[in-house]
């Protein structure tokens, strides 16, 4: 899960008075410029999620120079890729419209009562996530929901416990969050629960009395589980409250939210140069090929998607 640190700006929508589609089934139009597939020079076409980036040229731990690099010509246009600004309100949580996610077409679709209006915005939001991260690497959420609250920023969940693989759902905060660093950290953040939160990192059957392994939040992390890793180099001993330890104060509030905090610093932020403890946590990431590769993947992305989200603004 991830809140907002902070009084949310109220943006007061005009109501909108889109009649209500009447087909069964609504069905959201494919992703921003999925059907241009034409992309500026030195990018690179990707069908799977039907989006421009420039090519991934590199593999594994080697990805962590292409990685920085990135991150240096995003921060000289863009500032910080970490800040954030949003503030904390008093309003409920409410689901407000649940989708089921089409990978093929790149589509979202509902039998729920939505407006085209509606369903336009919270398109926006689901492609908002996932141009930013490989359709690989977010093959198991099949479920989209959009909620209103003052707290909660996104979460993820498992929907299906019964179905053996797509049983999870995305849910984000239908007020677009204002700062795109912003944005980026939450969606990263939420991929890393989702990352750190599938079957093959914890066992779902097992209870605290059968868990041989690590139990933490009610849950049984297996023993070559990111969490248990984590846990096994940075919780063995007490963690203080202290800013040196976390990379926000979000992350002081669970071992799975500063797994989850520090694994988005690690993707957005260069590799750390000091013995810190919050720079060890975020050196973590970087034993792990396939993360500083994926780090890599979901940076190129960020080229365009800062594009595209930069160019919406004005
Ligand atoms: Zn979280």
């Amino acid at each position: 899960m991830r809140k907002w640190v902070g009084l949310l700006l109220v943006v007061m929508l005009i109501a909108c008075s889109d009649e209500a589609l009447l087909d069964d089934v609504h069905i959201s139009d494919v992703a921003e410029g999925a059907v241009e597939d034409v992309c500026a020079e030195q990018q690179q076409y990707l069908a799977e999620e039907m989006i421009c980036a420039p090519p991934l040229t590199c593999e594994g731990q080697q990805c962590a120079a292409f990685g920085h690099a990135i991150i240096a010509q995003l921060q000289h246009v863009y500032g910080s890729l970490t800040e954030e600004e949003s503030i904390a309100t008093d309003e409920a949580f409410r689901i407000i419209a649940s989708y089921q996610i089409d990978l093929q077409h790149e589509r979202i679709e509902t039998e729920e009562d939505v407006s085209q209006h509606e369903m336009d915005l919270h398109a926006e939001l689901w492609f908002d996530f996932a141009w930013l991260i490989p359709e690989y690497a977010r093959f198991d959420l099949n479920t989209f929901e959009v909620f209103e609250s003052g707290e909660t920023l996104a979460h993820v969940y498992m929907n299906n416990p019964e179905e053996a693989v797509g049983r999870w759902t995305l849910g984000v905060n239908e007020e677009n969050i204002e700062l795109a660093s912003e944005t980026m950290v939450t969606y990263i953040h939420e991929f890393a629960h989702l990352l750190s939160m599938r079957d093959e990192e914890i066992d779902y059957y097992a209870d605290k009395e059968s868990c041989t392994s690590l139990w933490i939040d009610d849950l049984c992390f297996r023993d070559d589980s990111y969490i248990k890793h984590y846990y096994d180099a940075f919780y063995t001993t007490a963690q203080p409250d202290a800013v040196d330890y976390y990379v926000s104060e979000y992350a002081m509030t669970s071992i799975s939210e500063d797994f989850a905090e520090t694994f988005a610093h690690f993707v957005l932020t260069e590799q750390p140069t000091t013995t810190r403890p919050v720079d060890e946590k975020m050196m973590f990431f970087y034993h792990y090929g396939n993360l500083v590769e994926l780090r890599a993947d979901i940076l190129r992305r960020a080229v365009t998607w800062l594009e595209a989200r930069v160019a919406l603004e004005y």
